[in-house]
């Protein structure tokens, strides 16, 4: 596949490659065949019950993480051409990200990661690497989807010194203090770009945020008075979407051009002088981060933390508690598969089978296994 990258993109020529040889296909190439792959894997296809920020039958217009995930990828895609970088890459990279994230968002994740406490702690994002590494079972030949080595490093976003020294090539760069390369950048950012949007358009409808409120923010403040003024008679809900197209727009722009000038300025030779880069070169100027960073301030103290959503985080904290207790203290709970790994395993191994178990969960499977489990 020859495609007009530039010669610090992603290339599938100087890939460190799969973990497995495969042979190559003569239709795609291997970044399109990591996105495919990602596409039809299980986890995948579960992220359409998972909660984003709204538990999924609290509506069906709220994004779930399948969603989230698209909206990520097409943000992603656009940053991506726009610079000449790999597309398929960062496409693949941004449609895995949260394939790890467990049932009930953040919740979820947390209370998870206090169950694994004394058994090495659970990470989303980590978790994305494992199902794509280890979990998915697709071929006959390895566990695990053999994803090539910048597509795992791009969805191994953050990690501990402790767990990137039991990683080996793809835990180096947490050690070697590198970057990883701009694909991979382009789908950090592209991921809080989505959700700082979708999120207010998402608290919007729930009713939990206002547009007095959202007003005070300058990025939608700014788009606000200027819509307003050209489309005084709008109704409210096209109101917003006008504006949120806006927010989208603007931040995209802004990190194209902003990353462009760095690009220029560091002037790299390659994706190796993009690791050595010291800091990452994807960024958005510092005036419109400013902002983005003031709108997601705004969105965790008044959306995220609204009591309404708390309470919710209560329930979703007791379920997944009782989940982890029961299924500890009786691996047979558990579907054969699980149960039987279980019961080879001892500590923090077995620990390790539980949580992979109660990630893979989609919310509604989640509340009628603990309906089942607790009556
Ligand atoms: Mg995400």
């Amino acid at each position: 596949m020859v495609a007009a990258f530039a010669p610090y993109a992603a290339n599938e020529h100087h890939s460190r490659g799969r973990r497995y040889d495969e042979p190559s296909s003569i239709y795609r190439g291997e970044y399109q065949r990591d996105r495919d792959r990602i596409i039809h894997s299980t986890a995948f296809r579960r992220l359409v019950y998972k909660t984003q920020v709204f538990v999924n039958h609290e509506g069906d217009l709220y994004r779930t993480r399948l969603t989230h995930s698209l909206e990520v990828s097409q943000v992603g895609r656009t940053v991506a051409v726009a610079l000449q970088l790999n597309e398929p890459l960062t496409e693949a990279i941004c449609l895995a990200h949260d394939l790890g994230h467990t049932p009930f968002g953040h919740a979820g994740q947390d209370t998870l990661n206090a169950c694994m406490r004394d058994y090495g702690g659970f990470e989303h994002n980590l978790q994305s690497l494992r199902v794509v590494d280890e979990l998915e079972e697709k071929y006959a030949d390895f566990s695990g989807l053999n994803l090539m080595f910048e597509t795992r490093e791009g969805i191994l976003k953050h990690c501990s010194t402790r767990n990137a020294r039991a990683l080996g090539d793809v835990g180096e760069r947490f050690l070697a203090r590198k970057q990883p390369g701009l694909e991979a950048q382009i789908a950090n950012i592209a991921d809080a770009i989505a959700y700082n949007n979708h999120d207010v358009d998402d608290g919007f409808r729930a009713g939990l945020l206002s547009l007095e409120q959202l007003r005070e923010q300058p990025l939608f403040g700014n788009n606000y008075d200027e819509v307003h003024r050209r489309y005084p008679q709008l109704d409210d809900r096209r109101l917003i979407y006008e504006i949120i197209r806006r927010m989208i727009g603007a931040v995209v722009s802004d990190l194209i051009e902003e990353t462009g000038r760095r690009i220029a300025a560091a002037s790299p030779a390659s994706i190796d002088d993009v690791r050595e880069a010291g800091k990452p070169l994807v960024s958005m100027s510092e005036a419109m981060y400013e902002q983005h960073m003031s709108l997601k301030r705004f969105l965790h103290e008044h959306l995220y933390s609204h009591e309404q959503k708390l309470a919710m985080t209560r329930e979703v904290q007791a379920m997944v508690q009782d989940l982890f207790s029961v299924y500890m203290d009786d691996v047979g709970t558990m579907p054969d598969q699980f149960a039987r790994a279980a019961r080879s395993a001892a500590g923090s191994a077995r620990a390790r089978i539980v949580a992979d178990y109660i990630a893979g969960m989609t919310d509604r499977y989640a509340i009628s296994a603990h309906e089942s489990l607790t009556g």
